[in-house]
């Protein structure tokens, strides 16, 4: 049995947490693979080394003295080592990062020595191996991950080590150059040494006790989400919900390895778990798993009598908003209606261009742009073979005297996707809470 751990920034921040990510580390002897983040916030006006390291780097770049920015970053590291009294002396290293600096080694490269400084003191702290991942965490010549080469490359190379410590975040290119995954992203590196290490389970340790039911900042304290799919995990962070890396799931799920969200600072929690399939685990307390949403979406509304009977209408509607460079998010249609949801900003000019190429290729009765939408998705595998769902979602919703907008709900019955206007967002996404949780 192997156990593959992760730990997030906060966890990480300081000589203290060092020492409580060592004793869950060493508490059980099949996590034998660690992936650190860089150190984190030690409080919440504190500046995390990723942030510091990119700063530096924009110093270096424009050619100026980073000494005084540099120092910085040696003093965060030397003060865990300090800390944490063991014999390691970085400053080779150091000194061999700041020359690449002035060399201009590349953002990538500067915001990953974070993680690989990290990986260095940790190794040593619990006396595991260390295992740079430029060498095995590999990305293609297009920039994109080479999820094949990287796990054959890791895979043999795990199997020469019992137990290491491979850095969050990077990797490199064909040329040998540093690249990072974007913001967050040593839970991708987490997920990927989990799959190559054929684990039985990836535990990401941060520092919170997993996913709550919805947003902290709308719902007064919510419920935890014990148990919750893959799939029930992506609708709801593609909405915002953030614990984990949207990216972090694909590594495993091929592997069906299970992913734990625990809490370093309160490790007797058993956190969420988040696992292939539902048959698996037991249904919740709620029908739903989770309600989020987030706001600047916009909506484009096209009408035209027996659209359903015009062959490539909506391929000429989809290639107009293609042609601008613009992903589509959802599509909800009816007879002689389509609406195309578009999220971000889309400029004026965007906008003219692509209401003129569908008036001259679709001919509609109506078009017509509408902003200020929010979207709410509710999540929940048990909306399958629960009766009166979706009734209960809108009820509360017109209860509280919210107009809907649109819906929408995912081929696959584990979403409803709601459209509210932005001013009413908070409210119903109360209202739902509330009728599903407190009722
Ligand atoms: N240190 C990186 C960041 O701050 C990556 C990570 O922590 O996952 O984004």
């Amino acid at each position: 049995m192997v156990k593959v751990v992760k730990f997030g920034g906060s966890s990480l921040a300081d000589a203290e947490h060092f020492r409580m990510v060592e004793r869950i580390i060493l508490e059980e002897p099949e996590r034998r693979y660690v992936v650190p983040s860089a150190p984190g916030k030690r409080f919440s006006s504190d500046t995390k080394v990723t942030d510091m390291l990119y700063e530096c780097y924009q110093i270096a770049s424009q050619g100026d003295n980073i000494d005084a920015s540099f120092a910085k970053i040696v003093d965060r590291y030397n003060s865990i080592i300090e800390g944490l009294g063991i014999e390691l002396d970085l400053s080779k290293e150091f000194e061999s990062i700041k020359t690449s600096f002035a060399l201009h080694a590349g953002r990538d490269y500067a915001a990953s020595r974070g993680e690989y400084l990290n990986g260095l003191i940790l190794a040593k702290l619990l006396g595991f191996d260390f295992i740079d991942a430029a060498k095995v965490v590999r990305f293609a010549e297009d920039g994109t991950f080479d999820d094949e080469t990287t796990d054959k490359i890791l895979n043999a190379e795990l199997d020469r080590h019992y137990r290491a410590v491979i850095p969050g975040f990077y990797g490199s290119m064909p040329n040998g150059t540093i690249k990072t995954f974007s913001r967050g992203g040593s839970d991708i590196t987490g997920s990927i040494v989990a799959r190559a290490a054929r684990a039985t389970i990836y535990e990401n340790w941060t520092d919170v006790s997993g996913y709550l039911m919805t947003d902290p900042r709308i719902v007064d304290s919510p419920c935890g989400i014990n148990n919750i799919t893959y799939h029930e995990m992506r609708e709801l962070s593609y909405m915002g919900a953030g614990v984990l890396h949207e990216d972090s799931i694909f590594p495993v799920r091929a592997a069906k390895i299970p992913i734990n969200i625990r809490n370093t600072n309160d490790p007797s929690v058993k956190g969420t778990m988040i696992v292939p399939n539902g048959t698996d685990i037991p249904d919740e307390a709620h029908i739903i798993t989770g309600i989020a949403g987030r706001k600047g979406f916009t909506i484009l509304n096209i009408e035209k009598a027996h659209m359903n009977s015009e062959i490539g209408f909506g391929r000429r509607v989809l290639s107009a908003i293609e042609s601008e460079g613009i992903t589509f998010e959802h599509l909800p249609s009816g007879i002689d209606t389509m609406s195309v949801v578009l999220s971000g900003e889309i400029s004026v000019d965007q906008k003219n261009r692509i209401l003129n190429n569908i008036c001259a290729t679709c001919l509609p009765e109506y078009i017509g742009f509408e902003g200020g939408l929010a979207l709410i998705a509710v999540v929940g595998r048990g909306m399958v073979h629960n009766k009166g769902t979706a009734a209960k979602v809108f009820s509360a919703v017109a209860d509280a005297n919210i107009n809907i907008r649109m819906i929408d709900q995912g081929s696959s019955e584990i979403n409803i996707i709601l459209g509210v206007d932005e001013k009413d967002f908070e409210t119903a996404l109360r209202a739902i809470y509330d009728k599903f949780v407190k009722h």
